[in-house]
């Protein structure tokens, strides 16, 4: 910051008891940074590169730097390698990544609790995911959700709050495609949302979190990319099978 390279660093500041996203814009303000709260390990998560991209549209000639957990940079990459008119570009944000504690880990169910382009420390023990439940075609899926997505307040919740959800015109808002003004929901609305999550879901969690309804809605992104064949793409599957293994073994998407 003091040499010009970024024009702001996006973190979290410590006011009290509160922990929340801030753009630190001069050095002395660093002081107030906060890594998070092992103590309430949920409560310290934000979809800062969400708040990233909103940022970077708004002050199109900055260079930002993100603080960023494994998550945080799973979405980043998502965003800047997406085929869309972004105003997130590589050489627009310089990462500055740390791994998240273990108690965090454990809340998130993490399976990389790590970015790759980490500053210093050690990473953090994942959770190790592996395995296959639940259904395994469209109607198996229908039918296993059909009761939980009755629940739906169609709060738009999980969508306001995932990292990689910026579309301007969202599909599940569209009268066209899933119907509006009506609770429950019908299926398709978390359906519709779930296939769009497909190869983009990042599996941090905020979604869930956010969910008034206690949704499982990470397990539901997980089955519909299994039942369209893309489960290539996903960084993990849902059942915890070993969490003895070594980062290293860890895999990847
Ligand atoms: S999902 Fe993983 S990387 Fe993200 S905050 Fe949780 S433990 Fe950290
Ligand atoms: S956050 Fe939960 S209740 Fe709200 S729209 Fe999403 S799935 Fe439905
Ligand atoms: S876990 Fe939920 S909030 Fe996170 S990227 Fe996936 S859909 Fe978005």
């Amino acid at each position: 910051m003091e040499s010009g390279q970024i024009g702001g660093f996006l973190g979290l500041k410590q006011q009290g008891d509160q922990i929340a996203p801030y753009l630190f814009t001069r050095p002395d303000e660093l002081n107030d940074l906060c890594l998070g709260d092992k103590d309430r390990p949920g409560d310290c998560r934000y979809p800062l590169v969400k708040v990233l991209f909103d940022l970077a549209a708004r002050f199109p000639k900055e260079v930002f730097g993100l603080m960023a957990r494994g998550c945080d940079e799973r979405a980043l990459n998502v965003l800047i390698n997406e085929d869309r008119t972004s105003p997130l570009h590589k050489d627009r944000v310089v990462v500055v990544g740390f791994s998240c504690p273990e108690e965090l880990a454990n809340h998130c169910q993490c399976h990389k609790p790590w970015p790759d382009q980490m500053v210093a420390g050690e990473k953090t023990k994942p959770v190790i995911l592996a395995g296959q439940t639940g259904a395994e075609t469209l109607p198996d899926l229908m039918e296993q959700w059909l009761g939980i997505t009755q629940t739906c307040m169609k709060c738009m919740g999980c969508k306001n709050v995932c990292p990689v959800c910026v579309c301007q015109e969202c599909t599940v808002e569209q009268d066209a495609l899933v119907p509006q003004r009506q609770l429950p929901p019908t299926p398709n609305f978390l359906i519709t949302r779930a296939v769009h999550m497909v190869g983009r879901c990042v599996y941090c969690g905020l979604c869930e979190e956010a969910c008034p309804a206690g949704i499982p809605l990470k397990d539901l992104y997980r089955m519909v990319s299994r039942v369209l064949g893309q489960e290539n793409l996903l960084p993990v599957s849902p059942l915890v099978q070993d969490a003895d293994q070594s980062p290293e073994q860890t895999v990847m998407g």
